[in-house]
């Protein structure tokens, strides 16, 4: 039975789902198409005996761009409700030292001051000119289509030129963070900042600074029931509006004639619609479901950004030394992305992340234990054994952690389950196991990402991480506000 569709989403990642809300809201008739049983993409849930764990993201920035979605529909941002974060992270080092970040911006610069001897009015200075940058920036080159040079043109556009020499357009983030701090371990807490996108600091533009902004001078926040009430919420104001799913569909191509798109196929039928839009990563998209088109070869063969190991640990056991967010990290940042990036191997001493929203989530963990979502950046997939590797990486995750934390940790582990490049690939069809696209390892890279729609077919479009303007759930929400406005302006 043919039958038709105003407008067809590939995917139901948390930019699918909100560019459902925004189209829907506008009047459109939309059809969301999700290959797996559950909405959200990677913010997804999954329990292990006793335990909840968020299965990918954990930390949420620019939530004023959820509320956004609230606001579109008429709907009171105060019932998405947020944890009572005290801290921001706690931060360990191999050779004992801790430190405590609160969430206020002041407090972090007495702590990073009084432990690392780092001078207040440099990181006074420095944060204030994220701060800056980042307001300057994100209302053109992350709120708009860097593709539609008419749109960017205004008194935005004027504002983030006047400040260009404060991007430090030709240096990379680690060559800023190293002139401005003493401290090696301070120029290693902002360097961290580069894994937000996937990216090496070394190599990714320092620009991208910026980030620290968010976690700094903001703070993350953690939403009352965990990550995935991110996708419970925006999948509830998708189904307000009117939008339908059908889940366990995959997709298998996208349709078009003379230039034009008129639909897609999937594994159970064909559907018709005028404007299709593909929340799926990119390169999958045109490799799976775009075979015969003119394929972007230049965005498509950028490097990829940096994939995960995660190991989800019921832990039987309670430590007071731990919050919502940990980062034991490695000696030599160096060292540990260019085995990330360049050997394509997980590091003898990688920087370890331990998120636990049993913290502040009643009911993730039984009491008295803890739900541990321990993450640990990895390579890309490309054949490498990830049996022996990731039996390596567990061996000296659970060393590492045990002597820090001056505890063994593997008798404590009551439930495991892992999740690794190549089921990240698999489970979510994402090249390679890319967690964000392309990385952001050059100058141009904000340049090397694929538009917000085609220019090749008349009425497909693109969102989500691997396209502009890139990784990270605030981003995914800009790309489907930007795909969304192109269609209903068109
Ligand atoms: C371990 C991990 C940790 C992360 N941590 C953070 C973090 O702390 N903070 C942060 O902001 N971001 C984080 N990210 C990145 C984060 O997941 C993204 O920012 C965001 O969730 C991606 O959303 P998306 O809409 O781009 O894509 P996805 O969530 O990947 O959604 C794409 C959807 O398309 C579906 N699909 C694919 N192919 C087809 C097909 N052929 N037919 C039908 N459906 C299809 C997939 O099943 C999926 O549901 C993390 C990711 C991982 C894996």
């Amino acid at each position: 039975m043919r039958k038709k569709k105003d407008v067809i989403i590939i995917g139901s990642g948390v930019a699918g789902l909100a560019a459902s809300v925004r189209l829907a809201h506008a009047g459109h008739q939309v059809h969301v198409f999700e290959v797996n049983s559950f909405p959200g993409g990677k913010i997804n849930s999954k329990k292990l005996g006793e335990y909840r764990f968020d299965q990918g993201p954990s930390i949420l920035t620019g939530i004023e761009y959820i509320k956004e979605l609230y606001d579109l529909c008429g709907e009171d941002f105060l019932e998405f409700e947020f944890a009572e974060l005290t801290t921001s992270f706690n931060y360990f080092f191999n050779d004992g030292l801790r430190l405590n970040l609160s969430s206020d911006s002041k407090q972090i610069v007495e702590e990073l001051s009084s432990k690392l001897s780092e001078n207040k009015r440099v990181l006074t200075s420095h944060l204030r000119k994220m701060d800056g940058n980042y307001r300057a920036i994100a209302p053109l080159f992350i709120e708009k289509s860097l593709h539609k040079w008419r749109s960017l043109i205004g008194a935005p556009l004027l504002k983030a030129l006047i400040r260009l020499p404060k991007y430090k357009l030709s240096k990379t983030m680690h060559e800023q963070n190293a002139k401005r701090f003493d401290n090696p371990r301070t120029v290693q807490i902002f360097d961290r900042f580069a894994s937000y996108n996937g990216s090496h600091p070394y190599q990714a533009p320092a620009m991208l600074n910026m980030i620290s902004h968010l976690e700094i001078n903001v703070t993350p926040f953690l939403p009352k029931n965990g990550m995935i009430q991110i996708t419970d919420a925006i999948y509830a104001l998708a189904l307000k509006q009117g939008v339908k799913f059908n889940f366990n569909e995959k997709i298998t191509s996208i349709e078009s004639e003379n230039g034009k798109v008129t639909g897609v196929k999937s594994n159970l039928g064909t559907y018709y619609a005028d404007k299709v839009i593909s929340n799926m990563d990119v390169t999958t998209t045109y490799e799976q479901l775009l075979p015969n088109a003119v394929h972007p070869t230049k965005i498509l063969e950028q490097e990829k950004s940096s994939s995960a190991v995660v190991f989800y640990w019921g832990i039987n056991k309670s430590f007071p030394e731990l919050t919502l967010h940990n980062s034991f990290f490695t000696d030599n940042t160096k060292k540990e992305f260019d085995s990330i990036f360049n050997e394509k191997r997980i590091c003898d001493d990688p920087t370890i992340y331990v998120n636990i929203t049993s913290k502040y989530v009643e009911g993730d963990a039984p009491k008295g234990k803890e739900n541990w979502f321990v993450m640990i950046n990895s390579p890309i997939d490309v054949g490498q054994d990830w049996h022996s590797e990731i039996q390596i990486l567990r061996k000296i995750t659970l060393k590492k952690l045990s002597k820090i934390l001056g505890e063994d940790i593997e008798p404590l582990i009551e439930e495991e389950n892992i999740l690794e490049p190549r089921t990240i690939a698999s489970k979510y069809n994402g090249k390679f196991g890319s967690i964000y696209g392309n990385s952001s390892n050059n100058k141009f890279s904000a340049f090397h990402r694929h538009a917000n729609f085609s220019t090749k077919i008349n009425g497909l479009y693109f969102v989500g991480v691997s396209v502009h303007p890139g990784g990270g759930i605030p981003l995914a929400l800009n790309s489907a506000k930007i795909a969304s406005d192109l269609i209903i302006n068109s």
